[in-house]
């Protein structure tokens, strides 16, 4: 079960599965979480702790312990996270999202809080310098779609899952 290696390359609905631990697994409205908008496949809901005045997580309702597990066949579920969800989330903020610059990403483990696949969604700015430094974008060069960092931008992570490479925090 815990045994990361051998999981890795099985398609994600085979490793997918509810954790009755996990905090997100569990996000409902009557667990307290402030549920915005849900799927069948996704819930999106604000973030408890904001690190910018709009700060949602969106999450696949099975369990993804993180994007490291992501590979090429996760290509189109990682599209529909990222493309339906934002403009779900647009459309219930009345394009406040769209008024700012926004981030959308990923934490890479171990500097992930919740081990359960979340995207963040953020209007920028950051509330101050020590909630920004959580979230370091790093652009790519040369070959590489993304930069160290352990945090990887929604379209890197698509990039760089389309190219049959792993995100991790080294630059890919
Ligand atoms: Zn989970
Ligand atoms: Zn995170």
């Amino acid at each position: 079960m815990k045994d990361k290696a051998s999981s890795r390359h099985l398609p994600v609905a085979e490793i997918s599965r509810y954790e009755p631990d996990c905090a997100f697994c569990n996000v409902s409205v009557e667990n307290g979480f402030d549920v915005i908008w849900e799927s069948d496949r996704l819930i999106a809901f604000r973030d408890r702790d904001p690190a910018c005045e709009l700060h949602f997580q969106i999450i696949p309702r099975l369990h993804i312990p993180s994007v490291r597990q992501l590979e090429k066949s996760d290509v189109e579920m990682s599209r529909h996270t990222i493309h339906s969800s934002k403009s779900k989330i647009v459309i219930s903020f009345h394009a406040d999202l769209l008024d700012h610059q926004s981030r959308m990403g990923f934490h890479i483990p171990p500097f992930n809080s919740v081990g359960h696949l979340h995207l963040h969604v953020q209007a920028l700015p950051y509330k101050n310098f020590a909630r920004r430094v959580k979230y370091p974008a790093a652009p790519g060069f040369k070959s590489f779609h993304k930069g160290f960092s352990w945090f990887t931008e929604a379209n890197q992570t698509i990039l760089i899952l389309q190219q049959g490479r792993s995100v991790g925090i080294f630059p890919c």
